[in-house]
């Protein structure tokens, strides 16, 4: 039997490559088709009921019952105009993915009373079992029951004959058993906080909103080619192979015109994108072959969370339809780029002004410098808790791995706002600060537009980079919900704008001028979080010297990252703005444990599967061939020839057993780990021992069996090569 690497090759080279008839229609006829947009829901509800609840979102009021049976009816009349027959609440529990339970319209009352209904209490509530999420044992007691409660402020959409409505995920408590209610409560707070000080700047502000805009990369690979790596299929990334003759190096593929059966896939995921409202704009190969991006224009950072999710789940969908698998992992492929999702986030007015943009109004730019120097203080104090929303199984793989951010949480603002923070800093304290210098000081501030006008420098090395107009969080995994670090990002800002707000008020009380109080207070911010700022090369080994320098952590590990969640300045933190309980940060410190250990486990026992019961036998068998081939040469030659001639075979034959013998015997130490590592007393210990003492054993097993991969005969090697996995397609 030919093995299943070569079928799926096969099957590959005997593709037809057809292309889909092209519709020429445009984006904007269709975007948005199947969601229910507060203009459909006008035309299907009345303008009184409308305006209700208008103003319910904006003043954050729940919704009557009436109200609610009026546009769970509306929603119903929507949806089965365009053919559905069912509905789910639709929710993001703490296992990354999203969930839905489907319910049919239809009320069999019997006879000819079968109808289909859908009320208002079915909107706003309802109790799917659902209780095999994690909960992080806040459900394990005799109350088990989980909750889904409607979240009006995303709109509801159509996918495949079923009405998904967004909703958040409790437990009969009312702790928080998804991404979605912490997102919300820390939107909330930031939302508050920075209104309060934007107020001091402009009275017209009434409330201020977080955008979010990401960027997704992932990788393609062929489906039958996937299918033949249990590695992939099971763990999301490739535990072996060696690296390819030709990977990244020439950097052919950046940027490069998109292959054509990529094209095909991307168009049709576009497509369904811009019928459920998900604003995808760009797209474009990435540096890795076989990786590709795309960022949509930025939204409300719920909706943006929301819309992430939902395109994720999209990807992997559609591109079994084209005959391809869409890797999500941080890391599928060593020796190549990870993938990454950058966050890219600000803050907007409701009179539309982007707080992190240097403004068409130069008088408005003291109020940008204070919302940028603020934003570089709450991650200074906040670092190791930005860390920990950011770590993974996945990302340990990518970050500090010399292609992404290092585990070292910098922010990088370009040379000149470096210039004008520092002229700050280095300006006299607040009794000193004479009234020339605060104008000094203003006049360089209003001239940022135009000294960042054609001075938008990059830097790519930085975890945290501001890019002209908003801050970029680069260090986000690409499988991650952003919901994780934009709650911390979201709730470490609002509580440094309202401790600057405290400060500010407390200062102004003393009659003194409000520029020079505030040029005093940014001084200060400035002065006690200038070491998080960095220009330099990220990546570079002279940063993570300087970085311990200043004091800047530098936690590779997920366990020990994880362990900011136990620290109490972090839950009086969250607990202050409301975001979450003790018992919800504990809970979900425990989940990211749990969840580490199971992908450790998993990995190491495929990786144990597949070196023990696929390369080993593959490397015999070629073993094998070698003997008889030596035992055949000595048949026909004598014995100077036969030395010479065998020996390069003997050679192998040995390395052959060397590579074997390390293998049984790594497989059978890593074994022996995981088994400690699962009998340690607690999850905390376990996941430190999968950590240190199993995980260490994965790339060493993987060095031998790729060297086989190196030594054996191409025509019996099971698995899919690198070469084939990342250019085949
Ligand atoms: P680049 O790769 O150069 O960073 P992209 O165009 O790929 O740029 O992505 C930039 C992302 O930043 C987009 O999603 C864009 O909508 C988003 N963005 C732009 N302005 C803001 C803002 N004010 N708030 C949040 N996101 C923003
Ligand atoms: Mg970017």
């Amino acid at each position: 039997m030919t093995n299943i690497r070569f079928k799926a090759l096969e099957q590959i080279m005997h593709d037809q490559c057809t292309t889909p008839k092209q519709e020429h229609q445009k984006v904007s006829e269709y975007f948005a088709q199947y969601v229910f947009t507060h203009e459909k829901m006008q035309n299907y509800l009345s303008q009184k009921a409308y305006n209700e609840f208008q103003q319910s979102i904006s003043n954050n009021q729940p919704i009557s019952i009436q109200l609610a049976d009026q546009i769970a009816s509306a929603m119903k009349g929507w949806a089965m105009e365009h053919g559905a027959t069912h509905y789910t609440h639709w929710f993001q529990p703490l296992n990354g993915a999203t969930a839905e339970k489907h319910d049919a319209f239809i009320d069999f009352a019997g006879g000819n009373h079968n109808l289909e209904r859908f009320s208002g209490k079915l909107l706003v509530q309802q109790e799917p079992d659902a209780s095999s999420f994690p909960s992080g044992g806040m459900r394990n007691t005799f109350e088990a029951r989980g909750y889904t409660g409607w979240d009006p402020t995303s709109p509801a959409f159509l996918i495949d004959g079923t009405l998904c409505i967004p909703t958040v995920f409790i437990s009969y408590k009312g702790d928080s058993l998804d991404f979605k209610t912490p997102l919300l409560k820390s939107q909330r707070s930031l939302s508050e906080t920075a209104a309060k000080v934007c107020r001091l700047f402009d009275q017209n502000v009434s409330s201020v909103k977080v955008t979010l805009g990401w960027e997704q990369e992932y990788f393609l690979v062929d489906e039958r080619l996937y299918m033949a790596r249990p590695d992939l299929h099971l763990t999301g990334r490739t535990l072996m192979g060696h690296a390819s003759a030709k990977d990244q190096q020439l950097e052919d593929h950046y940027f490069g015109s998109i292959p054509s059966r990529v094209m095909q896939f991307i168009q049709d995921f576009e497509q369904q994108s811009h019928l459920l409202g998900i604003p995808v704009k760009t797209r474009h190969n990435e540096v890795a072959p076989g990786q590709f991006e795309c960022a949509p224009m930025f939204e409300d950072v719920n909706l943006a969370v929301d819309h992430n999710q939902l395109l994720m789940d999209l990807m992997k969908k559609i591109a079994r339809k084209h005959k391809f698998r869409v890797l999500l992992h941080e890391k599928p492929f060593q020796g190549v780029n990870g993938s990454g999702k950058h966050n890219n986030w600000s803050l907007m007015t409701n009179t539309g002004v982007n707080l992190l943009s240097p403004g068409s109004m130069p008088g408005k730019n003291l109020m940008f410098l204070t919302f940028l120097v603020n934003a570089i203080s709450a991650v200074y104090h906040n670092a190791d808790l930005l860390r920990s929303s950011i770590v993974s199984a996945g990302n340990q793989h990518r970050l500090g791995a010399n292609e992404a951010p290092p585990a070292i949480i910098s922010v990088f603002i370009g040379q000149e706002l470096t210039k004008i923070i520092n002229q700050i800093a280095d300006s006299p304290e607040k009794e000193e600060l004479t009234d020339e210098l605060s104008a000094k000081i203003q006049l360089n501030i209003a001239n940022i537009p135009e000294l960042l006008l054609d001075n938008t420098d990059r830097n790519r090395t930085s975890p945290f980079a501001f890019t002209g107009n908003r801050f970029e969080f680069r260090a986000v995994g690409s499988s991650a919900n952003c919901a994780s670090p934009m709650i911390t990002l979201n709730t470490a800002m609002a509580d440094q704008l309202d401790k600057f707000y405290q400060k500010l008020s407390g200062n102004m009380k003393e009659g003194a001028s409000f520029d020079k109080t505030l040029i005093a207070l940014l001084r200060d911010l400035i002065t006690k979080s200038k070491n998080i700022l960095f220009e330099g090369d990220g990546y570079s080994d002279d940063w993570i010297k300087e970085a311990e320098k200043r004091n800047l952590t530098n936690v590779r590990s997920v366990p020990l990252a994880l362990k900011e969640f136990t620290k109490k300045h972090n839950a009086d933190l969250f607990s202050k703005h409301k975001v979450f309980s003790d018992k919800e940060l504990e809970a979900r410190y425990e989940i990211w444990l749990d969840t580490f250990i199971k992908q450790m486990q998993i990995e190491s026992r495929v990786l144990g599967d597949l070196a023990i019961n696929h390369v080993v036998p593959t490397a015999i068998k070629y073993q094998n061939i070698l003997i008889d081939n030596v035992k055949g040469l000595k048949e026909i030659l004598d014995g100077k020839d036969y030395r010479e001639m065998s020996q390069p075979h003997i050679d192998s034959i040995k390395k052959i057993s060397g590579h074997v013998k390390n293998i049984r015997e790594m497989v059978s130490n890593m074994v022996d780990a995981r088994k400690k590592a699962n009998d340690a007393q607690d999850i905390a210990e376990s996941a430190l021992l999968y950590d240190k003492e199993v995980q260490v054993w994965f790339d060493q097993i993987r060095y031998h069996i790729d060297k086989l991969e190196l030594i054996c005969d191409d025509n019996i090697w099971p698995l899919p090569k690198y070469r084939e996995l990342l250019f085949m397609r």
